[in-house]
Order: structure tokens, then sequence, then C-alpha cells
């Protein structure tokens, strides 16, 4: 399958992936260097799909469900391959660097979780020294929390030094600003109240995947953090990639995952656990600090939402769950500056942190997720004592 499109071998967005971003007017679909307007596209090629993608917004397509996900992708696919639609469809191609790129669908309930096993072991070690790096639930169930949908931001979006208490006695701006390099899981279907999510029925809830930067301000982390988990250390801001690979883009990144073969809770069984071959990649000012792999994770995309809704809490259209932060063995896979400089160097005013990341496509390419990038704005002085 080729396109009448010129697509680079290298460019990341081929047909393989075919992500899903939204500006203010149109539903945009990245195809090599150009975005396809597919809210206009829908409309003049007549898709009995027009009504999903009418608004600026990914909201009616993430409700559609799996066969409407499928549907979409096969006749976007075709559009760009049949030359009979080359005339329709050309002059609704824009150049992907001029598309002004907006969150792309509303955030419904937000959990972060803590799926690295080497991220948790390290971070164990920095926070309770003397103490077992990882605490006796983590090899049982995915710990996790809830945080906040309302801070999360697309890709691009400022983040403002927080303020907060960071210690007996002490207010003020955030002197240990950092980063976590993370994976996003975008639910599409929803699920109802009183019912759990199997394992098995993961790919008809989850629509797509992003890149998250869950900003972190470790002190105040640090001070608050005990005992009822992460709060306003975390809440401030939460970054997310402008395009959703969907889940169809990515059965070529399939991988074990660390809890293969462990004696697990049964609802946390599953045949074949499977994660994604995601390299991610951290850059601070231009200078790569880390290269992250997904691939290492311990908990499956599957197990972490079949753990959100096993006490029957349901899961709405846009719900976004995050891996927690990706860290493999070597230091140089490690994606927090808290491990990477061991609690002693974060983030300054004016630095721009992007994290990027690829992984295997259908076609033996590389397919490219969109860029999580962030500046680190000063904090606002009228909060100061
Ligand atoms: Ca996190």
């Amino acid at each position: 399958m080729s396109s009448w499109l010129p697509i680079a071998a290298d460019s990341g967005f081929g047909l393989a992936n075919l992500p899903y971003g939204v500006d203010d007017n149109s539903v945009l679909v990245a195809v090599g260097d150009a975005v396809l307007d597919l809210t206009a596209c829908a409309r003049a090629t007549g898709s009995p799909y027009a009504d999903v993608v009418s608004r600026p917004s990914l909201d009616l397509l993430l409700a559609a469900g799996p066969s409407v996900w499928a549907a979409v992708r096969a006749d976007i696919a075709t559009w760009l391959t049949d030359p009979s639609y080359r005339p329709v469809v050309e002059p609704l191609l824009r150049a992907r660097d001029d598309a002004t790129l907006r969150l792309p669908f509303t955030v419904g309930d937000y959990v972060d979780f803590y799926a690295s096993e080497q991220h948790a072991t390290n971070l164990g070690r920095i926070l309770r020294p003397g103490e077992p790096a990882l605490r006796p639930n983590w090899h049982h169930l995915p710990v996790g929390y809830h945080g906040r949908s309302g801070t999360v931001v697309v890709a691009g979006t400022p983040v403002v030094r927080p303020h907060g208490q960071l210690g007996p006695g002490r207010f003020g701006p955030t002197t240990r600003l950092d980063v976590e390099v993370e994976v996003g899981f975008v639910v599409g279907a929803p699920s109802a109240q009183g019912t759990a999510v199997s394992v098995s029925a993961f790919a008809s809830h989850v629509f797509g995947v992003c890149l998250v930067n869950d900003w972190s301000a470790r002190d105040i982390q640090g001070w608050e953090y005990q005992p009822l988990g992460p709060f306003l250390g975390k809440s401030f801001a939460t970054s997310v990639s402008p395009w959703i690979v969907p889940l169809a883009a990515l059965s070529a990144a399939r991988v074990p995952v660390g809890s293969a073969g462990r004696e697990l809770a049964t609802y946390l069984r599953e045949d074949e656990p499977w994660g994604l071959d995601l390299t991610l990649e951290l850059r601070r000012n231009g200078e790569v600090l880390s290269r992250p792999p997904y691939r290492e994770m311990f908990w499956s995309p599957a197990q972490m939402l079949a753990h959100v809704t096993v006490n029957g809490a349901s899961v709405r259209t846009g719900d976004l769950y995050a891996s927690g932060t990706v860290s493999g063995a070597d230091r140089s896979q490690w994606g927090s500056l808290i491990e990477l400089y061991d609690n002693s160097e974060f983030l300054a005013d004016g630095d721009d942190v992007v994290i990027s990341a690829t992984a295997p496509a259908a076609d033996g390419t590389r397919l490219s997720f969109g860029d999580v990038r962030g500046v680190v704005k000063p904090a606002v002085t009228a909060l100061q004592d």
C-alpha cells in the first residue's frame, strides 16, 4: 500500500501511523509532512462517519467504539492511496508545521500508575533510604493514584513553576521541579458502573496512545505525600502529546511485559500480557538526557485498565491513564531528573523540555509520536509571602 502523496520512509508519519489530533476548526490526521483535514475530507467524500469528526474534538470518535475506529481508519487509508480520491483529498492537506494543535479530547478522569519496576526502585531508594525500595504490594497490583484531569494540557503549553509547602514552616516556589517521561492511554468506549473491564476487553475500550510529561515538584511531593499519596506536587500541570496514535497502528510494537508468568490475582492474568516497544527520548534545551524503554515495564496497559475497574468503577470516554515514569536498567534510560542526578539537579526557569518516542510500525518503518514540549515559566510572585 503506497500513497499518491510523497511520504519519506523515515517521516515517522507514514500510512502505518495516521494519528489523530485537532486544531481550532477540525479533526486532523498527520501524514508525512502534512495534516489532512479529516472533518472536511469526511464531508467531501460523503463518509457515513462525517458526523463523528464534524467538530474540532476527538470526543465523538472516541465514543463511537472499535468498529467505527476501524472503519474511519480504513477510509483514511483508501483516500490517501486510491488515486481517484486525489482531486478531492489533496486540497485538504496542509503543512504539518503550520498546524496549531489543541488538546485533542475532553479529558475525563486521569489516573497515573507506577508501572516501571526500575523507576519504583530508584525512587524508593531516594525517598526512603534504609527501607526496602519496593513496598510489599508492588508486584501484586499496579500501584496508582487519581490525578487532576482539569490541568492536563497539550504540548507547547508553558508550565509555571508552582508554589507550595516545601517542608515544615517553608512555603515558596518549588526548587525541585522535575519531569516524568510517561506513556498515556486514552479510553474511547465507556464501561458501566458496577462492572469490571477484563484484561481481554482492553481493545474494546482503549482508543489510542499518547506521550505524557507528569511534571512533579519533588519538595512539595516529599513533604505532602504520606500517607495518602501524590497531591499538589503533581496536580499543577500534566502535558500530553498533540497526536493520539490509534492502537491499530501499534500491532507491530507489541512485546511481553515483566509481569508475564507471575502468580497474580485472576483479574490481572492475561494469556499473553503485552506492552509496547516504544523508545522514548527526554531532551532538555536540545540535549538528550535519556532514552527510556517502554518495553521494560512490569504492568501491561490491559492490566492497568482491569485494575482501575475491578472494584466496579466505570471508565468514561476521554479518561486518561498514564503508565508512570518509564525507566530502564541503565542510567541512560531513566525518565526523571531525580533519578538521573540523584536528587541534586532540577529544572531552571526557561528550560525547554521535550519528550518524543518512536515504535516499530507494521510496514517495517518506525512511527513517531507527537513531541511533548513544555517550557518552564517563572513562579507567579503574587503568591509569595
Ligand atoms: Ca508519574
